[in-house]
């Protein structure tokens, strides 16, 4: 007999090994088999088929099969129909999906490990009852759900969409169903986590990618098994745990971007994986958030998903004031201290002396950091990339600073002469996290300061530990990036500043708009919960842009009426789909040719849908220079077809000798 075998590569296709009649059972699909590869080496596969060969008499070409770890599957067949989903729809190889969806233990020979049997079962302890407005939502949830099978639970921050989740989920466990509860990142989970065991103790797994992969395959073996959870938090690639009889599918804060996977294949979306991987089980999907993407909008506007929403805070809190900063007349009228405008300055003041704590935003780590020579103006580049190199503080006061590349992680230290002109000496122009907390430590004597961001949080459990430390108002002023606006709840936030609002205006995205708004009413959001009233001061250089009279009313509707327009009139989602190309190269020349050849025959297949080659504001990293194609097919059309043509012409181009050694990327629904 022969068995098809999914590999962990990014080659394409499945690879046929013989199995030895010495072999005490037939294999099932979806088992994990150990195969020989190349000359002297084994790697973990799936089995994909099991055939039986219509003739018998060249079967040595076949190398037999080594063994097999267990004698069970431990990829279902809906994992393995949403696999080859996947593979389609993102153009990868299943091979691919097989690397993203099994943890790295679970494919490689070392772990024969066996199935550990379920511990003891926890009770489950009532949820918090609803009030009016939750009840309404979750009547009019489950309402919607029986026409269409995707709802959006649109509610403002702090409305209590979390009580609403877990209601919902509580009655399909009740049915006998399993939950899954996505969340963008990790962030969100330490608040939530604690929330969702108080209800469901025991019966709640916990998914996410920090964890080692032990404790993943041990989760994994606990959710094919079956019967250890009944609902399972967890981030994007949680979807690719074997379940089954799942019931319900929350995806929280729909809009975030950290849904989609960059990097490598496949670059997924959680939500529309999550809509394909319900509709294998008959599933409901509900998508939550405050600021709803506006594809996501759109939808709910148009009857594709059910629309519920939630326009009260909890317990009648209101939405916190905002209030806008004109960066541009403080700094004319020297009404500043370094990045702090004088009315942030005072009102941290009072909130501080109040026994309140403040949230100070900055979009990035280092964003727009840099070192300039104040002489020459010699800026120091990395060495692999073409970007500048960022300061980073020493770790301690003895050792120098270093220069560091946020692309490729290439680090020299501080020079302390410019080695252009050998006469400055090169300062820190940065406005990143690092420099606000040195401000603040300056400005606020006495307080207790802490900066939040992925320098701070990249040991495990950092992340964990600064959030309590922060809700146990062990720190009176908490500097972050956007980990700080997701969805976490800290009950004496009177105050939250942006130090730089329109930052996240200024970048080549179509997308940049919403992000700034989904960004800033979230960061908003984290003021003024649980009866202490909430105030943002927006501090920014473009004061008179629309954006800030939508945040000051908190107006989604106006923003999303105005980008709707935008959208439609640039072919932009959801009226237009995207496919972004990229392709790289150690040598300019060859990647030059590359990028015409596919250009020219992608204009002659697709015509304009098209667009010219694109030179990314950062165009080489790691040494490869990079260069951009996007496609723009109309909603109305076929994609799959549209996908198959472009596939087609990516493997011809990639034959051809002068575009050798290229790197090609496809990226479907790019974000
Ligand atoms: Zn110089
Ligand atoms: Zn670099």
């Amino acid at each position: 007999m022969l068995i098809d075998v999914i590999l962990p590569f990014a080659v394409e296709g499945t690879f046929t090994y013989l199995l030895p009649d010495s072999c005490p059972a037939v294999p099932q699909t979806g088992q994990r088999v150990v195969v020989p590869w190349g000359q002297k080496k084994l790697v973990t596969g799936i089995v994909a088929d099991v055939k039986t060969p219509m003739e018998t008499g060249n079967l040595d070409i076949y190398k037999p099969v080594f063994s097999f770890p267990e004698d069970y599957p431990i990829v279902t067949s809906a994992q393995m129909k949403l696999w080859q989903w996947i593979t389609r729809y993102y153009l990868c190889t299943i091979g691919e999906v097989m690397r993203a969806a099994l943890p790295s233990d679970l494919r490689e020979e070392k772990t024969s490990r066996q199935l550990k049997k379920p511990d003891s079962i926890g009770k489950i302890q009532s949820a918090h009852p609803l009030n009016e407005e939750q009840l309404r939502a979750k009547n009019e949830v489950q309402k919607a759900w029986k026409t269409t099978s995707t709802v959006l639970l649109y509610g403002v921050t702090s409305s209590g969409k979390t009580e609403v989740y877990i209601h919902l989920a509580q009655e399909q466990i009740t049915q006998g169903k399993k939950v899954l509860y996505l969340v963008p990142e990790i962030a969100l989970t330490t608040q939530l986590t604690d929330r969702l065991r108080s209800v469901f103790g025991d019966r709640l797994g916990v998914y996410h990618s920090r964890f080692t992969d032990r404790e993943r395959v041990e989760i994994y073996k606990n959710v094919l098994a079956g019967d250890k959870y009944d609902i399972l938090i967890g981030v994007r690639s949680s979807l690719f745990l074997p379940f089954n009889n799942l019931g319900l599918i929350i995806v929280d804060e729909e809009h975030d971007t950290s849904y989609k996977q960059q990097d490598p294949a496949p670059r997924y979306h959680a939500r529309t994986t999550a809509q394909m991987l319900g509709s294998l089980f008959g599933a409901k999907i509900l998508l939550g958030t405050a600021t709803p993407a506006v594809e996501t909008y759109y939808n709910a506007l148009n009857g594709k998903y059910g629309l519920v929403e939630m326009k009260q805070r909890y317990a009648g809190l209101s939405l916190p004031a905002i209030h806008l900063l004109d960066l541009q007349r403080a700094y004319k009228q020297k009404k500043m201290e370094e990045h702090f405008s004088y009315p942030l300055v005072v009102r941290m003041r009072e909130q501080l002396e109040a026994g309140k704590q403040v949230l100070l935003f900055q979009n990035r780590r280092g964003y727009n950091a840099y070192v300039e020579c104040p002489e020459c103006g010699y800026v120091p580049k990395c060495a692999n990339c073409d970007v500048s190199l960022t300061e980073h503080k020493p770790l301690a006061p003895d050792m120098p600073s270093r220069l560091v590349c946020h692309y490729c992680g290439y680090s020299i230290p501080a020079p302390a002469v410019c080695p252009n002109c050998g006469q400055g000496i090169p300062v820190d122009r940065g406005f990143g996290t690092e420099k606000i907390e040195e401000e603040a430590v300056q400005l606020f004597p006495g307080a207790r300061i802490a900066r939040m961001d992925t320098d701070t949080t990249h040991t495990k459990n950092a992340h964990e530990k600064l959030i309590r430390r922060f809700a146990d108002h062990e720190i009176d002023i908490l500097v972050g990036t956007q980990m700080i606006t997701k969805g976490l709840h800290f009950k004496d936030v009177s105050l939250v500043a942006v130090m730089k609002a329109d930052a996240m205006l200024n970048q080549p995205d179509f997308r940049a708009y919403e992000r700034a708004y989904q960004m800033l009413e979230q960061v908003s959001g984290r003021a003024g919960r649980a009866g202490t009233e909430g105030h943002v001061i927006l501090q920014t250089s473009d004061i008179d842009n629309p954006l800030y009279a939508y945040l000051k009313k908190h107006d989604y509707e106006a923003m999303f009426a105005e980008q709707i327009e935008q959208r439609k009139m640039f072919r932009y989602p959801p009226f237009h789909r995207i496919i972004g190309l990229t392709l790289r190269h150690r040598e300019l020349s060859r990647l030059e040719a590359a990028s015409r050849t596919l250009y020219e025959r992608l204009t002659r297949v697709f015509g304009t849908r098209c667009s010219s080659i694109i030179i990314p504001a950062v165009g080489r990293v790691q040494n490869l220079y990079i260069r951009q194609l996007t496609l723009k097919i109309e909603a109305s059309a076929s994609y799959a077809k549209a996908k198959e043509m472009l596939d087609a012409e990516v493997r011809y181009v990639k034959t051809l000798s002068p575009c050798k050694g290229t790197l090609f990327t496809i990226d479907v629904d790019p974000m």
